[in-house]
């Protein structure tokens, strides 16, 4: 009969238990010096291996040659256990067995020693999922839990268990198995199997399990099963769990680096028409992009060499790969509150395509004083040009070409744009102080009004007009006035990003 990996590889011993150091300690601590507590919370996710070490625990306490930290898999109590017909350890699922038959039953059995062990083990899985009236029982038992008795409570959610519960217990973490021992594990498995699988595959698959052993050895499995006898690939793994192939995912790092807005368009296209997992698109995005960061910073100096490749190509900088990597992070925990996903996600990335039309905030400043410069000769073509320019940045590229045909007038440092088109007016208006307020970071202090094309309306300047003279004071202190630019633009990205 065929037996599955993940049962016919699950731990028999403590020290088979991989990644869970702290745990398994505790445990054979408590053999070793005798301190066995009635009751136990083992919490962590899934497949990290609680209900094992609960079998081998119950092991050690049951073994014929005595309490042991180290069972010995050999005697009869041992062999019981591991094939499940051990009559004082009894397993029960919190999720299916909680009616109040089931909780009779425990009670019962609690009261009567053991029939032929030194102690009677209850597992209860999913034990968060336990009816109050079951909890109640348990109360009952540990107030005066009989020496015989130990309860271990499997759990993933150990905080919906009362606190009058977890008071009364141990409570044991078990923590997500840390990829490389997964990796370590997996390795192990394949070559006594005789699988064949490349490196970067075997990476994949522990990444997809996220910290459970079990999942990732199922998961190996299966690819065994859809492979056949030839080795397993990269591809294959993106295959059978549904992730967007990585030649995909470069692709979209490199056009959007460059700011090919229809690239882009296309491969997100493509991601939602295959149904890959946005999230763990946002998540190889930013893996990827990362990589581009550590090896711009010189933290590491071996990269694949899609990543160099992208690079090379794109000659992206630094500051905009941490700004890329900052957006993707912020994006991907928000993308489920997004109220079209698809769009969401298509959208978000078409906006990154514009970062780099974005200054650097560097060169913002080092403009500054230039700017200040000549501001005495300022006139108006070049405000106007620097307002299309502004636009551009910051991603309002068809309000930008609508704005480039207007008609305007400089005069008195008020630039009066005159228009027709209420739609336009309506976002200009929107945008007028956030405008005015850019070209004051760049040493520009002017004010501007929006009107109609046909009516000549003083516009409504406030106090804050007259005090604005035409001309830079004689006295003007340039390192006073860039910080305060220095804090305007740094506020002008964050509400961009
Ligand atoms: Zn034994």
């Amino acid at each position: 009969m065929y037996i599955s990996l993940a049962r016919k590889y699950r731990p028999q011993t403590f020290s088979e238990i991989y990644g869970q150091e702290v745990a398994v300690k505790i445990l054979q601590n408590s053999i070793a010096t005798k301190k066995i507590h009635h009751a136990y919370i083992f919490s962590g996710i899934r497949g990290t291996g609680k209900t094992t070490a609960a079998r081998i625990f119950s092991k050690s306490l049951n073994c014929v040659k005595g309490i042991v930290p180290d069972p010995c898999n050999e005697c009869e109590n041992c062999k019981a256990i591991t094939s499940g017909s051990f009559i004082d350890f009894i397993e029960m699922d919190a999720g299916s067995q909680t009616s109040v038959d089931d909780i009779r039953t425990i009670k019962e059995k609690a009261l009567y020693p053991p029939a032929k062990g030194k102690f009677k083990v209850f597992v209860i899985d999913e034990a968060h999922m336990l009816s109050t009236a079951a909890f109640n029982a348990l109360l009952k038992i540990f107030e005066e839990p009989p020496p015989f008795d130990v309860f271990i409570l499997a759990t993933t959610e150990p905080h919906k268990i009362p606190e009058t519960v977890q008071s009364r217990t141990i409570r044991i973490d078990f923590r997500k198995i840390p990829k490389k021992d997964i990796v370590e594990r997996l390795k192990i498995i394949c070559e006594k199997e005789k699988i064949t699988i490349s490196p970067t595959a075997l990476e994949l698959i522990a990444e997809a399990g996220d910290g459970s052993l079990r999942d990732s050895i199922s998961l190996i499995e299966a690819l065994w099963m859809y492979t056949g006898e030839r080795e397993i690939t990269e591809k294959d793994v993106e295959e059978v769990i549904g992730l967007a192939p990585s030649s995909l995912i470069t692709d979209l790092v490199r056009y959007t680096i460059k700011g090919d807005t229809k690239k882009v368009d296309e491969i997100t296209q493509k991601i939602i028409e295959k149904g890959y997992n946005f999230k763990k698109v946002c998540k190889s995005f930013a893996e990827y992009v990362k990589e581009i960061c550590f090896y711009l910073d010189g933290i590491k100096k071996d990269v694949d060499w899609k990543i160099l490749s992208i690079i090379d190509e794109t000659k992206i900088k630094f500051e905009d790969a941490l700004r890329l990597i900052n957006s993707t992070l912020k994006f991907e925990s928000d993308l489920s509150f997004s109220a079209s996903e698809e769009l969401g996600f298509k959208m978000f990335f078409i906006k990154l395509c514009y970062l780099k039309r974005i200054k650097p905030l560097k060169e913002l400043i080092l403009n500054l004083k230039n700017n200040s410069q000549q501001l005495q000769s300022i006139d108006g073509k070049k405000i106007f040009e620097e307002i299309i320019n502004y636009l551009k940045s910051s991603g309002q590229i068809l309000l930008a070409e609508e704005f480039s045909k207007l008609e305007w007038n400089f005069s008195e440092n008020l630039l009066k744009i005159y228009l027709t088109d209420n739609r336009v007016k309506r976002r200009l208006e929107n945008l007028k102080e956030e405008i005015e307020s850019y070209l004051s970071s760049i040493g520009i202090e002017i004010k501007i009004a929006i009107q109609n094309k046909d009516t000549e309306v003083t516009p409504d300047l406030g106090d804050e007009f007259e005090l604005i003279s035409p001309k830079q004071p004689e006295n003007f202190d340039s390192t006073h006035t860039q910080k305060s630019k220095k804090e305007n633009i740094a506020i002008q990205e964050e509400e961009i990003w």
